[in-house]
């Protein structure tokens, strides 16, 4: 289930609702000049850390899992 987590696409500033997190962060970027965190492996970035993480796990937990896939 952990791949199908809802990801929040509304911004905590104005409370604009955007198509999928990406968009949200460049709008909280440009528009509020938020804070952002980098993913250091993908690049990916986020408004919270507790995101990243969270976002971090995931990604572990899929390397994982292609590990135990291969032959
Ligand atoms: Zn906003
Ligand atoms: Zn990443």
């Amino acid at each position: 289930m952990g791949l199908f987590h809802r990801e929040k696409t509304e911004c905590d500033e104005c409370h604009a609702r955007f198509g999928n997190y990406d968009h949200l962060v460049e709008h909280a970027k440009d528009a509020h000049k938020h804070h952002v965190v980098k993913c250091g492996m993908c690049g990916k970035q986020f408004l919270h850390e507790k995101d990243r993480l969270h976002h971090v796990k995931d990604e572990k937990e899929k390397k994982v899992d292609a590990r135990r896939h291969k032959f």
